[in-house]
């Protein structure tokens, strides 16, 4: 059985569904700029999650939502168009790009994935139910949320509401009754859509409830997300929905850990900001995947060029080892065959055990020799890593070698040194070589 760590209680718990149908929500992004690692560190994690409980039989129905309409959407095409009103050229622009990166990932699309411009009524009908219950006001032409009006404010996140005004910077807002009040309806003077309230655009936490209301209903099984996310994000979303419905919003609240560069907050400001592209383009994606992988998904993970450098190696030996079973459409496993032998078992075990990646990994490397023993055993552990690590293990392109003057120039010494039989001479130049990154392979006469 499968267990999860609940971000609501901080302990573990067993993954509950209905008949085995399970709703899976994870926010989706803003497509504003180019996708980060941070958001496919996320979107690993989940699609690890996806693919697991798909293995284990439920029958998911995995949301991730598109942030299509937005103030950081808007500035951005204000910025190339000079019209913020051309902001669907820009969300689709890079919503593409990040197609793009998840499939080169290997990550498996979600069942459902709705923009916030399809849902604007949904969202409307939302707000209008929230005022009628006495959790939202409307001040001209906006509508806030009044945390006062919802005692949980603050359960998720573990703070009281004094500390989150401590600590949060809020923004001056005079027409707020308190600070910590957050906008559902963003009133605009002209275009975007009509609503009761006048012309506007929604607020940015209350899509995610009127989106996970109009697919799943009054609540879900698993709500996940990065950390950086729990304040003031799924606060609100819990808070909007919660009042709504009056039943918990989710069974169970996942996060996964953020990414650090050389060991510092990634931001735009200190200019460590990687892009997927980036990275993808320097790295083969299957090593960026695996590198992600040997952090448990809650762990923070730290990325730099001599971690992926030593993915890179470690991620090879997988590759060789996989090879003499490997297939590019694995067979159909079954949780029954991971149950048969004592060491599948325990690969499965570790990966139900909160999604620890870095245990599997640990046992897979203990024991690659021995499976390699029994063919049967070897296709299958091949087969599982490839359908539910989403490792593909597929044959690393070999990179094009260039050669420079002085690496030719010692190349040549060697192979005068070797028709010579001055072995010392030749173990040598293959040592100094091999320091400088160039492995020499003597074909056989
Ligand atoms: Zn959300």
């Amino acid at each position: 059985m499968l267990h999860i760590t609940n971000t609501m209680t901080g302990k573990k718990q067993p993954v509950q569904a209905n008949n085995k149908n399970l709703s899976l929500y994870v926010c989706g992004i803003t497509p504003y700029a180019s996708a980060h690692i941070g958001h496919g560190r996320c979107y690993i994690s989940f699609d690890l999650l996806f693919r697991l409980l798909t293995f284990l039989q439920y029958k998911v129905t995995y949301c991730r939502n598109i942030t299509d309409i937005d103030d950081k959407l808007l500035h951005a095409a204000e910025a190339k168009y000079g019209d913020k009103m051309r902001y669907q050229e820009i969300a689709t622009y890079f919503f593409d790009q990040f197609k793009k990166q998840m499939s080169l990932l290997n990550i498996k699309n979600p069942t459902v994935e709705p923009r916030v411009t399809e849902h604007i009524q949904d969202i409307i009908a939302f707000i209008d139910v929230l005022i009628e219950k006495g959790h939202a006001y409307q001040i001209d032409g906006d509508v806030y949320f009044a945390i006062n009006t919802y005692p949980a404010y603050g359960s998720l996140s573990g703070q009281k509401t004094e500390h989150m005004l401590a600590g949060a910077r809020v923004e001056v807002n005079d027409k707020k009754k308190n600070p910590l009040d957050f906008v559902l309806w963003k009133g605009e003077q002209t275009g975007f859509w009509p609503s009761p309230w006048g012309n506007g655009r929604p607020g940015w936490h209350i899509e995610c409830s009127a989106m996970a209301a109009h697919f799943f209903g009054d609540r879900l099984d698993i709500h996940a997300g990065g950390l950086d996310l729990i304040f003031p994000h799924h606060e609100n979303e819990k808070a909007q929905s919660e009042s709504r419905f009056g039943v918990s919003f989710a069974d169970c609240w996942m996060h996964n850990g953020l990414v650090t560069v050389n060991h510092e907050k990634m931001s735009k400001s200190v200019g460590n900001f990687i892009t997927l592209e980036e990275v993808t383009a320097t790295y083969h994606p299957m090593v960026v995947r695996y590198y992600f992988l040997t952090f448990h998904y809650k762990a923070p993970a730290e990325f730099n060029n001599e971690g992926l450098d030593s993915a890179f190696k470690t991620y090879e030996r997988l590759v060789q080892w996989a090879s003499p079973v490997w297939n590019k459409n694995p067979s159909n496993i079954t949780c029954s065959i991971m149950k048969k032998h004592s060491l599948t078992q325990k690969l499965l075990s570790a990966l139900c055990d909160d999604l620890n990646t870095p245990a599997f990994l640990g046992i897979l490397f203990e024991n690659l020799k021995l499976i390699t023993q029994d063919t049967q055993l070897h296709q299958t552990v091949v087969a599982f890593i490839q359908t539910v690590l989403g490792l593909d293990l597929a044959a690393l392109p070999e990179k094009e070698l260039v050669l420079t003057a002085e690496i030719k120039d010692l190349i040549a010494q060697r192979e005068k040194a070797r028709a010579l039989k001055d072995w010392k001479k030749a173990d040598a130049l293959r040592e100094l070589l091999l320091a400088k990154g160039y492995v020499v392979q003597d074909k056989k006469q």
